[in-house]
């Protein structure tokens, strides 16, 4: 009797499922960002959990849309085995806010021209197209899955990345404890992509214009100079570096020294309290050069730093 019981016993709902939506508003938020609501019955069940939540967006393809999109837990392995060009394209995003008794999703998208399928999607995109997102199951007891953002209970936390993180950080920014401390710095195409955030008193927030320089240009002089200023008051670390040549040649360095894997590693946070920690997010080689500084020259355990490499100069998201 007891064997039988066991073997009804449904299998636990999958942390990640595919939802069936279509476009609903798109608003251009700045030259460089687009919002993009996604609606569908669905959405009721999407998952809740926030901060850097990650979905995967996936995209149509012409004349076909999704009617080879597998369905089901196996998804990933029964799409890796269709031909190539019945594979629908998928792209890494974050969700901005969810909304289930609306029944929907906002997800901010970095514009970078129509190089990537994503980015070129985006640029068109209208109410009424269809699209699939995966995302996390609001009744999956995994459904936290997704989430790099572990803090612990740190004293200060370091946000720093670049327009792709921007909706992570935001996000993060909405959620952080009333009496959190801090500082999220923030690196965007131009003061024109400034975007508003609500955040806790005690962080404080730096969006920094590019303004046609190169990804971190801005972003890698900034957080040194903050943790140089407030975690190395007796000069344990060297002054940030000044020139836009210097930070070029840094993150060049680190561009050829890629290796091909992803750039990702990301501490359980759980166990952390006291002291500092760092979140990093956006282009692979400044997001190493930062991790580099963070670890080695500021002396940070690499426990308390989170950093993942949101793209990489040159390379399309591996599909
Ligand atoms: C966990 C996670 C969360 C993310 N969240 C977001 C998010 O919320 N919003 C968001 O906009 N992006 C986000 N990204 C980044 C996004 O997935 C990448 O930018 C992705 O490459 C875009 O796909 P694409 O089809 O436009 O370009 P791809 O086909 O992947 O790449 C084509 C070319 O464009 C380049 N490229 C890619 N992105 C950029 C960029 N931003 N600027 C300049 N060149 C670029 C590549 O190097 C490549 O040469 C996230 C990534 C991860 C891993």
């Amino acid at each position: 009797m007891l064997t039988s019981l066991v073997e009804a016993a449904p299998r636990p709902r999958p942390a990640y499922r595919s939802f069936r939506t279509s476009v609903s508003r798109v608003v251009r938020m700045s030259p460089h960002f687009t919002r993009v609501t996604f609606s569908g019955d669905e959405l009721a069940e999407f998952g809740t959990a926030g901060l850097d939540q990650r979905v995967k967006v996936v995209l149509p393809i012409a004349g076909r849309g999704f009617v080879d999109f597998p369905e089901g837990e196996e998804w990933y392995q029964a799409w890796r085995e269709l031909p190539a060009e019945r594979r629908n394209v998928f792209r890494t995003y974050t969700v901005r806010a969810v909304r289930p008794a609306d029944r929907e999703v906002d997800i901010d998208f970095a514009l970078h021209g129509d190089l990537g399928p994503a980015s070129a999607w985006a640029m068109q995109a209208a109410p009424g197209d269809e699209i699939i997102l995966i995302g996390p199951d609001e009744l999956s007891p995994g459904r936290a899955l997704g989430i790099d953002f572990r803090p612990g209970t740190v004293d200060t936390v370091l946000l720093a990345g670049d327009e792709t993180a921007a909706p992570a950080i935001c996000a993060i920014l909405e959620q952080l404890p009333a009496d959190a401390s801090g500082v999220a710095m923030i690196e965007v195409p131009t003061a024109e992509d400034v975007l508003s955030v609500r955040s806790p008193a005690g962080v404080e927030v730096r969006w920094l214009a590019r303004g046609g320089g190169v990804h971190g240009e801005r972003l890698v002089p900034a957080v040194r100079d903050w943790v140089v200023r407030t975690c190395c008051a007796q000069g344990c670390i060297p002054g940030a570096p000044t020139s836009s040549a210097a930070v070029r040649d840094l993150v060049a360095a680190e561009n050829a020294d890629l290796e091909d894997a992803p750039l990702w590693d990301v501490p359980e946070g759980s166990s952390l309290d006291g002291d500092c920690y760092a979140w990093l997010a956006g282009e692979a080689s400044v997001i190493k050069t930062l991790r580099r500084f963070l670890v080695r020259e500021a002396g940070m355990d690499r426990r308390q730093v989170a950093f993942m490499g949101y793209w990489r100069r040159g390379r399309a998201e591996l599909d």
